[in-house]
């Protein structure tokens, strides 16, 4: 990937921080965006004190602010002459159960999951046609291909990300560019930290491998997915969840 421009989103934590790492590992430039400077900062740092390959570019984006993101892809490009790789990997959860969810809680979660990848992924996609080539990975959730209670939000999110990559694999396979999804199940990071114990225990009861998954297998998908050895798969869904949904 030594010649490979890449975006990412929700760089400076859990899996996003590990796809930084392993596309960096690879030699790629890597662009990691995230609110938190400071949590971007350290990310590559870790690259550096790895002595990995590429490098990761820290820059700050709130993917809610839409007046922001056509600015930041146009930095971008005007910086790197071009993205070949997107991952669109920011998200968050507002949890609880339909009848008690705010319209706040509703649209917080569609706006930075799903709006801010529509908003992104249109800014990103002309230097990608020109350039006849790209790679659009986005990540989304078992919650969007089976539905989770307490996530009607969240796993509308999902699924809405689901259809979006799929379109975009028929609009734009013609032009070298694939777009999949890849679907994780329960893996270790802060967005679950809070769980209760007694759900973790019953989650994995639920998984055939037992156990939640980690950052760096769930990166590993998504670095296949943007390689070239992935150029005739798109418009797919990789669950990478042990086994949970099948
Ligand atoms: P995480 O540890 O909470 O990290 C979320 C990342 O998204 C952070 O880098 C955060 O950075 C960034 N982000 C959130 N809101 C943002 C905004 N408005 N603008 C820019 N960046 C923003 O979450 P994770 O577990 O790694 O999740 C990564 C992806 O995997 C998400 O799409 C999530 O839905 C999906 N997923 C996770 C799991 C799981 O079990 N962990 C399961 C299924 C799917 P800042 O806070 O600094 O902005």
């Amino acid at each position: 990937m030594n010649d490979r421009v890449a975006l990412v989103t929700g760089g400076s934590r859990g899996i996003g921080r590990a796809i930084c790492l392993a596309l960096a590992k690879r030699g790629a430039k890597v662009v990691a965006c995230a609110r938190d400077g400071d949590a971007l900062k350290e990310v590559t740092d870790e690259a550096r004190s790895r002595e990995l390959a590429g490098e990761i570019d820290p820059r700050v984006l709130d993917l809610n602010d839409r007046e922001a993101i056509d600015p930041f892809v146009s930095g971008v490009i005007d910086d790197y002459d071009r993205i070949d790789i997107l991952i669109n990997n920011a998200g968050i959860t507002r949890d609880g159960l339909l009848a008690s969810m705010g319209d706040d809680e509703f649209d917080e979660v569609l706006t930075t999951n799903l709006r801010s990848v529509f908003w992104l992924t249109r800014a990103v996609c002309p230097t990608m046609v020109w350039r006849r080539w790209g790679r659009i990975v986005n990540i989304g959730s078992v919650s969007g291909v089976m539905g989770l209670a307490g996530q009607a939000n969240y796993a509308a999110s999902k699924a809405g990300l689901i259809g979006l990559s799929k379109t975009l694999a028929k609009e734009l396979g013609k032009r070298k560019i694939t777009c999949n999804v890849v679907a994780p199940g329960f893996i270790t990071t802060d967005m679950i930290s809070g769980l209760p114990d007694d759900l973790v225990k019953s989650f994995k009861q639920m998984i055939p491998l037992g156990r939640f998954g980690e950052v760096e297998e769930v990166a590993e998908t998504a670095v296949f997915l943007a390689s070239d050895v992935a150029s005739y798969i798109t418009g797919q869904v990789i669950v990478v969840d042990g086994g949970m949904h099948m």
